[in-house]
């Protein structure tokens, strides 16, 4: 910051913003946060950062950053089937701009509002535009939703639909038009929460789609040391999807693009009415393959051919 005097301005402006919660006992304006963790639970804890130029184009509206800072953490409270409940926001800025951090307040309090999650503290510096968010929340002992619970046999279902936030990137790196269905998908992802929570009992492995399914699954695989076969035609499209791209770039959207924040989970194959009973009133879910015994991540097709990607997720530094 310009001096320590915009620091704290812009630290007040959030203050005077922000609701509380009764088990934050201490907020922002002390050295840190005290909280009173509600007896018996466990704490679940995550950290996303969102880098201008990397994470978002950096034409993005500031309230749509604020929104996407906020919800990629959340997803990943949703995946381990989490209680949102306190949040700490490290924002990097170029300048003390307080038009910029107002419009990323609009997005990042609406989302924080809707689940409930208090913003305790952070920290305020100068530097390239970036966005730090850890977020914490509650777990009843042995229920999280882990990544090495899959098991041979298991059904894999994924919630809502894939593909649309890539589509939304390639459209604006091909620099034409950006169809809105799928900018709103990028920039403003819907952290499935109450289906995390939904699936406690149920799930045996639950990931959160951020850097592609075919690549995110190569981790459940990983932790459950098992294998995973995807059937590609069976993978939940969007119209918007379907009335902007042909069946193939499709098919390489959903199965490899990123920033989905769907979660992508296993369940035995005797809970199948109960995963469709308890998603309803949450998100759309769709089967869309089987764990198996080995050989890592296979995508087929309807008629059992081997479905290759070009390219299989995002991966930064490459
Ligand atoms: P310190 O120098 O002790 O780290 P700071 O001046 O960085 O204190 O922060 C003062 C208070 O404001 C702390 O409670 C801190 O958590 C909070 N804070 C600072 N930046 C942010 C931010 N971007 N969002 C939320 N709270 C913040
Ligand atoms: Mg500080």
């Amino acid at each position: 910051m310009d001096s320590k005097v915009a620091e704290f301005d812009l630290i007040e402006r959030i203050r005077r913003r922000i609701a509380t919660r009764s088990d934050v006992l201490l907020g922002i304006g002390d050295d840190a946060a005290l909280l009173q963790l509600p007896a018996g639970m466990q704490l679940v804890v995550a950290m996303d950062t969102l880098n201008s130029g990397v994470h978002f184009p950096p034409e993005t509206a500031p309230a749509d950053i604020g929104w996407k800072a906020l919800a990629v953490n959340l997803s990943d409270l949703a995946a381990m089937g989490a209680l949102p409940a306190w949040c700490t926001l490290s924002l990097s800025l170029p300048d003390a701009n307080s038009d910029f951090v107002d419009g990323f307040l609009d997005g990042f309090l609406a989302l924080a509002e809707q689940h409930d999650i208090a913003l305790v503290g952070g920290d305020t510096a100068r530097g390239p535009l970036s966005i730090c968010v850890t977020v914490h929340g509650f777990i009843e002992p042995g229920t999280a939703l882990r990544r090495d619970g899959a098991c041979v046999g298991d059904d894999l279902w994924v919630s809502g639909s894939l593909g649309d936030a890539a589509a939304a990137l390639s459209q604006w790196r091909a620099g034409g038009a950006i169809d809105p269905g799928l900018r709103a998908r990028l920039d403003r992802p819907t952290p499935r929460v109450s289906l995390g929570r939904a699936l406690r009992g149920i799930a045996t492995s639950c990931i959160d789609i951020s850097d592609g399914l075919l690549a995110d699954l190569g981790h459940v695989c990983k932790a459950s040391d098992v294998g995973v076969r995807v059937d590609v035609d069976a993978l939940p499209a969007s119209q918007a999807l379907r009335a902007c791209f042909d069946a193939e770039a499709i098919r390489r959207l959903q199965a490899t693009g990123g920033d989905d924040y769907e979660l992508c989970f296993s369940a035995p194959v005797e809970l199948r009415s109960a995963v469709i009973e308890s998603a309803s009133t949450h998100a759309p879910v769709t089967r869309i393959g089987r764990i198996v015994s080995r050989n890592g991540v296979s995508a087929l097709d309807a008629s059992g051919v081997a479905w290759q990607p070009g390219q299989a997720g995002f991966r930064h530094f490459e």
